[in-house]
């Protein structure tokens, strides 16, 4: 399974596929109609979006059922609603699959994405310091003892939350403490960035950055730090501060669960608490998990109904399912192959004078500096799109173009490596990609000023790629055998 060419759809499934188009046609046809064009559409582009994959047919197939319709407010065994034996059964199986593949204490699958697993996170984290001095003071046995007086008072206590996190231009991600998302709001918040040199993690900042700021959290995890996080070291700094290590893991757990990532860049043994998607290098169903220590567990458990919605009793299968996937060997050998296929785009971009954040890559992200070109990150997507190639515009450290034009574009390898692109194929990659952008000159705007969003690609040049990157995704097929009426 370490491509999905292995797992060729049967006759069988894409007549079933096709009855079920048609049961939607039925109804809305315009939603089976987009349904269909957007598998046209990701068989025909080159997807580098660096937090996509292709979910397995099964995974997808698990989805789409009953499941979704039951009710199961609370965790397993002790539900909200009756008649949850089966939702029961789902969840426990995803959560002993995720316990046993990322070798952590305790597992809670029900997030319903990223963020709502970082809701959960941080809630938990504050409970936990809650917990213990708090409930004693209070004489409560839990923190939903606690009266609403009770509260006012912890929350004039801890009005100073403070929380560490990696800055958005170094890679970090909206919900470590960023005003448009919550976590900008329940923490006051600090950044570490990366050497301005080098581009790398500066952890001796990091430490320096704890000391002054003494935060109640430090979030590792990054969404395009092209770079692997020791993240012992990250632990030794939240000790010697005595705050919480959470890391989130979203973007590179398929690299942990294939343990390619091990030792000190493994986050399970290191963090408190460990938050992921589902979907992206772990190429599951879209949604979110938590492990955490048992010390955490009993906190983590009441993100539905503290933060979350109840539970997708579907999605919750799905990720067993996908879970149960990542457990096998061909995961592991999948997982190696994107961490390799990075060094061939990132070599691939630099044997031809490209320019990359930190000069390489040893994850699965690649951050392409585009102003060497000449160009905005903003004009580089555009110009890229056009020729048949899917990125996303991306700002790299200290960024003279602000977070909307920026300077880069990320690029990943989970995706492509799903479909079975080897070593060959991300050094055409990185040639069609650089011929692209040599290609293409900043336009004007209708004043006549220079504009960070206009562009013009030289002529046939958009053509002549996507034409050489069909030849690339014909050879390996997205879901082969699935032929859609
Ligand atoms: C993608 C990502 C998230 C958010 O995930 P959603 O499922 O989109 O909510 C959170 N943290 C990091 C580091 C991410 O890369």
């Amino acid at each position: 399974m370490s491509d999905l060419s292995a797992t060729n759809i049967p006759a069988l499934a894409s007549s079933a596929y096709n009855q079920a188009l048609e049961v939607i046609a039925a109804v809305e046809p315009r939603i089976a109609e987009a349904t269909k064009q957007e598998l046209v559409d990701q068989r025909a582009s080159l997807k580098l979006i660096a937090s996509e994959n292709y979910a397995s047919p099964a995974v997808l197939l698990t989805m789409g059922s009953w499941l979704s319709d039951k009710y199961a407010e609370g965790t397993v065994g002790h539900r909200f609603y009756a008649g949850c034996q089966n939702v029961d059964t789902v969840e426990s199986l995803a959560a002993e699959h995720a316990r046993e593949l990322f070798g952590a204490e305790y597992a809670y699958v029900q997030p319903h994405s990223g963020i709502d697993a970082n809701l959960v996170a941080f809630w938990s984290i504050l409970a936990h310091r809650v917990e213990g001095p708090w409930l004693e003071k209070f004489g409560a046995r839990g923190v939903n003892d606690l009266s609403e007086a009770d509260w006012e008072s912890l929350r004039a206590e801890l009005g100073n939350q403070r929380l560490l996190g990696m800055s958005l231009d170094a890679g970090g991600h909206l919900t470590h403490g960023f005003r448009p998302n919550i976590s900008g709001k329940m923490f006051h918040q600090q950044q570490y960035g990366t050497d301005p040199e080098t581009g790398l993690l500066d952890y001796d900042a990091v430490r320096a950055k704890a000391k002054e700021f003494k935060p109640l959290v430090i979030v590792a995890g990054y969404s395009a730090y092209p770079r692997r996080v020791n993240f012992a070291k990250m632990r030794e700094i939240a000790d010697e501060v005595g705050a919480t290590l959470m890391v989130d893991m979203a973007h590179f757990a398929g690299l942990v669960a294939g343990k390619v990532f091990t030792g000190e860049e493994d986050p399970v043994p290191h963090a408190h608490i460990v938050t992921t998607t589902t979907h992206k290098s772990l190429r599951g169903p879209r949604g979110g998990m938590v492990l955490a220590t048992e010390e955490y567990a009993p906190s983590v458990d009441r993100g539905c109904p503290m933060v979350l919605g109840g539970p997708l009793s579907h999605v919750m299968a799905a990720k067993a399912v996908a879970l149960a996937e990542a457990r096998q060997p061909a995961f592991a050998t999948y997982a190696q192959n994107v961490a390799d296929n990075a060094k061939s785009l990132a070599d691939g971009f630099l044997s031809r004078g490209a320019k990359l954040v930190t000069g390489g890559t040893d994850n699965h992200i690649v951050l392409l500096d585009v102003s060497s070109f000449g160009l905005t990150g903003r004009q580089a997507e555009s110009a890229l799109l056009d020729s048949g190639v899917v990125t996303n515009r991306n700002s790299v450290p200290a960024d003279p173009n602000g977070a909307w034009y920026t300077s880069g574009v990320r690029l990943g390898t989970p995706a492509l490596t799903t479909r079975g692109f080897g070593h060959d194929e991300f050094d055409r990659v990185a040639e069609l990609i650089v011929d692209v952008l040599t290609n293409t000159s900043p336009g004007t705007t209708s004043a006549g000023a220079p504009s960070k969003a206009s562009y013009a690609i030289g002529d046939g040049v958009a053509e002549k790629t996507k034409a050489a990157a069909a030849e690339l995704l014909d050879k390996h097929p997205l879901y082969p055998g699935l032929e859609l009426a």
